[in-house]
């Protein structure tokens, strides 16, 4: 590095992967908290595109409709309206969340998302740090992580959690649907040819079957510190 470009401090990077009720947006967004770092919810990302899908009354599984709502989603967040496409309460509906697993087996939407992920990474708006979390983060859009942690959950517990979730904000859902809607998307997720769900090489797996979310934060902190601390 030359005298006249000094040396850019470096952002402190953790990835964050696993599947749907795992506890990892719990965990990356208290980790963030905690760490005074930047958090980006990269699942957020796909279910935006997905709804942009959903509203123009296309299909996410369809190639054309799905790379005109990441484009669409693009141009939103490239005009500055990412706060507003990344935290509309009906990113939240079980609709949008199984277009958001069609879409994002899409090569060409995961082509669209990648560039603002990696910006936000090496950028991320006066941190020295941050957190992303996803499917991929590890694998696809940040390999050089500083942390690559991989949280993960029985898929029955996961059912569970994400059905008291449901239930605490007032909608009815079954186990039964909620384990095969979760089972639907974990198939989908893991099984895509387009950057499938697994763990990164070089991640540190968190299983939270049997731990609260307390523990599990304690655990990812005791993780994050170790390498800090080299
Ligand atoms: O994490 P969340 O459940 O909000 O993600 C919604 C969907 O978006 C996932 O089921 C997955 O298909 C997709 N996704 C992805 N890559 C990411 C984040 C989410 O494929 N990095």
């Amino acid at each position: 590095m030359s005298e006249d470009f000094p040396e850019k401090t470096k952002i402190f990077v953790v990835a964050i992967d696993g599947p749907a009720a795992s506890g990892k947006g719990t965990l990356a967004r208290d980790l963030a908290d905690i760490l005074g770092y930047a958090y980006l919810d990269t699942g957020a990302l796909y279910r935006a595109a997905a709804l942009e899908v959903l509203r123009a009354g296309g299909s996410c599984a369809d190639e054309d409709d799905a790379e005109r709502g990441a484009g669409a989603l693009r141009a939103k967040i490239e005009s500055g309206g990412q706060d507003a496409a990344l935290s509309n309460p009906d990113l939240r509906n079980d609709a949008v969340a199984q277009g958001a697993s069609k879409v994002a087996a899409i090569p060409a939407v995961r082509e669209a998302l990648i560039g603002l992920q990696r910006e936000f990474a090496q950028n991320p708006g006066g941190y020295n740090g941050c957190v992303l979390d996803g499917r991929d983060i590890g694998t696809v859009i940040c390999p050089e992580a500083d942390v690559k942690l991989f949280v993960t959950a029985d898929q029955g517990i996961r059912a569970e959690r994400r059905m008291k979730e449901l239930q605490s904000k007032g909608i009815d859902a079954t186990y039964e649907a909620v384990l095969a809607d979760m089972r639907t998307r974990d198939e989908r997720d893991s099984g895509r040819r387009a950057a499938p769900l697994r763990p990164a090489e070089g991640s540190v797996v968190l299983d939270t079957t049997d731990l609260s979310a307390a523990e599990a934060l304690a655990e990812a902190l005791r993780i994050v510190k170790q390498t800090l601390d080299v």
